[in-house]
């Protein structure tokens, strides 16, 4: 006879057989079992079967909440009846061709319409060479090879971007004044003298550390919501203040809104009212299939014009892919002004909510996010940097997270977590109800 409550992760076990089988496949045919470092965690992951609205099944047929939702992608849910309408009619007239599409042409303008900073706009695949692109194009625009980005800045996995990105708090240097570290091991050493690192929402070391590098910069990429390091919103002043800097030295600006563009119509540019120069854009754009984008002044973007003698290249064998394209536009179409402010008002809830579900167990958390994006954090706070995210407990946040997902609502392992306008006050309901429930379990001894 059972005398003790079961751990977090033998319920997790007993749970999902399905994913454990499914798991052991995989990792004989791929490292790790995985071919997307964050969809890992273990145990193992959760294979999913399907997903309709804010739910997901996953192999054993268990039906979850999902608050992860692909990583704030899929903000109108799983399988919403309009978007899956619109992909079956572009798949039944063929998948992808060699040359261009009315849908391209349809969802550029819907971005030029909405994005202040968008003028002209190119589609890529990915928010990786989005941001790769928009790196390029700022190089080529002025002249200079480096570019500025702040701590804890996630812009994708390609070589130039990949520094200091998760911040090891031992040799990242001074907080207002970052050393350029390597995030892996395979990060190039020209990577890293290509990469001015500046603190995130603290507007005189940045301003400081921008002008020293002013004469060789090309670019300041940011997030206004620092998404992978932890949903922490820039203040409109330090987005400012890196507006100011630009503007003094010719540099080019660039939002990077693959995450934050879901936050407004406009994006997160429109709602802290700061115009970048250039944006990137995934996710929601691409309403669950592999789209992203990046888009400017028109005087800059023209560089990539081909009738121009010494123009900007921009290749992709499936960029402005129907398929997406048609998927993207079906998406934005559904988020009207309504949309965005219940889609606010459930994330605002949400993140009070938690707070006073911590505050009662007693339990030193801090949660941030914007709209409707929110993430947890075990540690006393405030947390304005990704510095003060990494300060949490990661282990103890995993369990909580492990936890939830054992009783049927899913965030992401750094808990993180996202409304989609399926999601009702039920919904929300559901997540501080099954919290409340984490924290009750987690004093009794396992
Ligand atoms: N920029 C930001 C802000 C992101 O959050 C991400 C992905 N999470 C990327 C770029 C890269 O996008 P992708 O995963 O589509 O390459």
């Amino acid at each position: 006879m059972r005398t003790q409550p079961r751990s977090v992760a033998e319920e997790y076990l007993a749970q999902t057989p399905g994913s454990r089988a499914l798991y052991e496949r995989a990792e004989r045919v791929m490292p790790g079992g995985t071919t997307r470092t964050s969809v890992y965690h273990p145990p193992y992951p959760l294979y999913a079967a399907r997903g309709e609205g804010c739910r997901v099944w996953d192999v054993d047929g268990t039906r979850r909440l999902d608050l992860v939702v692909n990583y704030t992608a899929m903000i109108a849910g799983h399988a919403h009846p309009a978007v899956v309408h619109a992909i079956q009619e572009q798949a039944a007239l063929g998948t992808s061709f060699a040359a261009a599409n009315a849908h391209e042409v349809d969802l550029a303008a819907e971005l030029v319409e909405r994005v202040p900073s968008v003028e002209k706009v190119r589609f890529t695949n990915s928010g990786t060479e989005a941001t790769m692109m928009a790196l390029r194009l700022a190089r080529a625009h002025t002249g200079r090879e480096k570019f500025a980005k702040a701590e804890g800045g996630y812009h994708g996995s390609h070589d130039l971007v990949q520094v200091s990105t998760r911040v090891d708090l031992e040799h990242g240097g001074p907080e207002d004044a970052p050393i350029a570290t390597p995030d892996a091991v395979g990060t190039l050493s020209y990577a890293l003298e290509t990469a001015v690192v500046i603190p995130f929402n603290d507007a005189a070391a940045a301003t400081r550390i921008l002008d020293r590098n002013a004469g060789e910069l090309a670019a300041v990429i940011v997030e206004p919501i620092m998404g992978a390091g932890g949903m922490i919103p820039a203040d409109p002043e330090y987005l400012q203040a890196l507006r100011v800097a630009c503007d003094r030295h010719g540099i080019m600006l660039i939002f990077d809104e693959v995450i934050s563009f879901r936050v407004a119509r406009g994006g997160a540019q429109e709602r802290y009212g700061i115009t970048p120069d250039l944006t990137t854009l995934g996710k929601v754009i691409g309403g669950g299939l592999p789209v992203a984008a990046f888009g400017g002044r028109a005087g800059v973007m023209d560089v990539l014009d081909p009738r121009r003698p010494d123009f900007l290249p921009q290749a992709g064998t499936l960029n402005g892919h129907p398929l997406g394209m048609a998927a993207g536009l079906a998406t934005l179409k559904l988020l009207t002004p309504a949309a965005y402010a219940e889609l606010e008002r459930l994330g605002e809830r949400s993140r009070e909510g938690l707070r006073a579900v911590f505050a009662e167990h007693q339990v030193a958390a801090t949660v941030t996010g914007d709209a409707s994006l929110f993430q947890v954090h075990l540690t006393p706070g405030p947390v304005r940097n990704h510095r003060d995210s990494r300060r949490g407990d990661a282990a103890q946040l995993r369990d909580f997270v492990l936890g939830l997902t054992n009783r049927g609502v899913l965030l992401n392992m750094r808990g993180m977590g996202a409304m989609s306008t399926p999601v009702t006050d039920a919904e929300v309901d559901e997540l501080l109800e099954a919290a409340d429930a984490v924290l009750t379990a987690a004093r009794q001894p396992a």
